[in-house]
């Protein structure tokens, strides 16, 4: 067992010596150490000195119902002493796993009514670009295999995500994108959108999908795959006109749309979906993080019917994972559904908290280094620039003021995250207006001592 109350400075040395971070840069990490957060209740992290830092971020856009909820911890633990492990292969299966596959399909929009287990949101891609092929496969039109995704996208870390994703930093690592995959602009119209109004550029931008789908040949793609709002990027929401002139192009040419749902799923921006929120009818949805608002790991795929019948209707479909519908994390999966049903926090997010953080965060267009906020529900951005009429970026690197602003915000105890120059919250669907209040006032904290 660890030891929770070992010297900060220790721990740090320990962590330095042996721990190698996800998406960090080590030599600044051990120059620094690491913040050791050793508990947390609510939308409060805990470090091992003590401090008490507001989670701006949802851990990592995951603890939709907030932390330390006994009831997840009690079913956890029930099911590890009924079964704590079956798999759900060859032609078994375990009452957990058939009760979130059924709850799931009750939740999802339209025809959403099959669910493929992951174990996170990466791996869940990885089975999406596998099942999309299978499908045109199964059909009889195995040339149909290009999935089509978007720049600065982010779709996960595995080969086949990451590949999908439209991080370039990330291509340049380690031979990606693999084969079979092409991708499009995003629709983000205060960076990019020139003069055009945010309707014709949203137009614009959806039409660079038929674009790209007449240049590969109509019968070699497969899929879309698109974030309802992108996430890890910037925040990048929509015009209007976008995700509509998206999905007649998708239904035009009969390819199959995928909505990664892994941020935007289980009520982040004020409805179960994200794709309800922007009125999109995928065919099959990647989940993830809110699923078990991070708890344990578990990743869904759901699936229309019409996919469904096709995996299911031909020869077995070589896919899978031994911890696939995993029976801790479907009961914890289950019972955290059961906490966002309950106790209204989507409906919250949607009436009360959503509209309350909105406001507040529209007003920090009013200091000096904010050019624009942008939210919906509970993910939110904001763009530094040094000239807000010009919609300049900064002299230095890209990324450096973001970072400044961040480690402001760190230090005043509030977790908010940066991508390149813009600032992006993402807190527990639980925040109550309260604590919205001192977030903006952190916020606004940081923002001043960043100038
Ligand atoms: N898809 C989206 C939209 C994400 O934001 C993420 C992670 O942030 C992933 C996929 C990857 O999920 P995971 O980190 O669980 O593998």
């Amino acid at each position: 067992m660890y030891d929770n109350h070992r010297p900060t400075a220790e721990l740090q040395a320990l962590d330095a010596a042996h721990h190698l971070h996800p998406f960090t840069d080590g030599d600044a990490l051990n120059r620094k150490g690491a913040r050791i957060i050793t508990r947390a209740k609510g939308v409060w992290l805990t470090d091992s000195d003590g401090h008490q830092i507001l989670d701006g971020m949802a851990g990592l856009w995951c603890v939709n119902v907030g932390y330390g909820r006994e009831e997840l911890a009690r079913v956890a633990s029930e099911q590890m002493l009924q079964l704590p492990f079956y798999n759900t292969f060859f032609q078994t299966s375990h009452p957990p796993a058939i009760a979130l596959a059924a709850k799931l399909a009750q939740l999802a929009p339209g025809d959403l009514d099959h669910v493929f287990f992951n174990g996170s949101g990466s791996d869940g891609n990885d089975t999406n670009i596998r099942m999309v092929r299978r499908y045109w496969q199964a059909l009889g039109q195995p040339e149909r295999s290009v999935i089509i995704s978007r720049w600065n996208g982010y779709h996960g870390s595995t080969m086949g995500a990451a590949s999908l994703g439209g991080m370039k930093g990330m291509h340049e690592q380690g031979g990606l994108p693999i084969p079979g995959i092409a991708h499009i602009d995003q629709p983000d119209w205060w960076s990019e959108g020139g003069e055009m109004s945010p309707e014709e550029f949203g137009l614009a931008r959806a039409r660079l999908l038929a674009d790209k789908i007449e240049e590969i040949g109509p019968s070699k793609v497969a899929a879309f795959i698109a974030e309802p709002i992108q996430g890890a990027g910037g925040v990048i929401i929509p015009p209007e006109t976008y995700w509509p002139e998206i999905q007649r192009i998708c239904d035009a040419y009969g390819i199959l749309l995928i909505a990664d749902e892994v941020i935007t799923g289980f009520g982040r921006t004020g409805n179960w979906f994200g794709s309800q929120t922007l009125g999109i009818r995928p065919d099959i949805m990647t989940t993830a993080k809110g699923l078990t608002s991070g708890y344990v790991p578990m990743g869904a795929s759901i699936v229309s019917r019409k996919v469904a019948e096709v995996i299911n209707g031909s020869d077995e479909f070589a896919h899978g994972y031994t911890y696939s519908g995993h029976p801790v994390a479907a009961a914890v999966a289950l019972e955290n559904l059961r906490i966002l049903e309950e106790e209204h926090i989507i409906t919250r997010v949607r009436e009360v908290t959503g509209p309350y953080l909105k406001a507040a965060w529209e007003q920090l267009t009013e200091h000096p280094l904010v050019g624009e906020a942008r939210i919906t529900g509970m993910m939110g951005s904001i763009a530094l620039t040094p000239h807000k009429a010009s919609r300049a970026k900064f002299a230095a690197k890209a990324g450096t003021v973001g970072l400044i602003c961040r480690e402001r915000c760190f230090a005043n105890n509030l977790v908010m995250r940066h991508v390149g120059d813009r600032m992006i919250i993402s807190p527990p669907l639980v925040i109550t207006e309260e604590e919205i209040s001192l977030l903006m006032t952190r916020a606004r904290l940081a923002l001043d001592q960043t100038l």
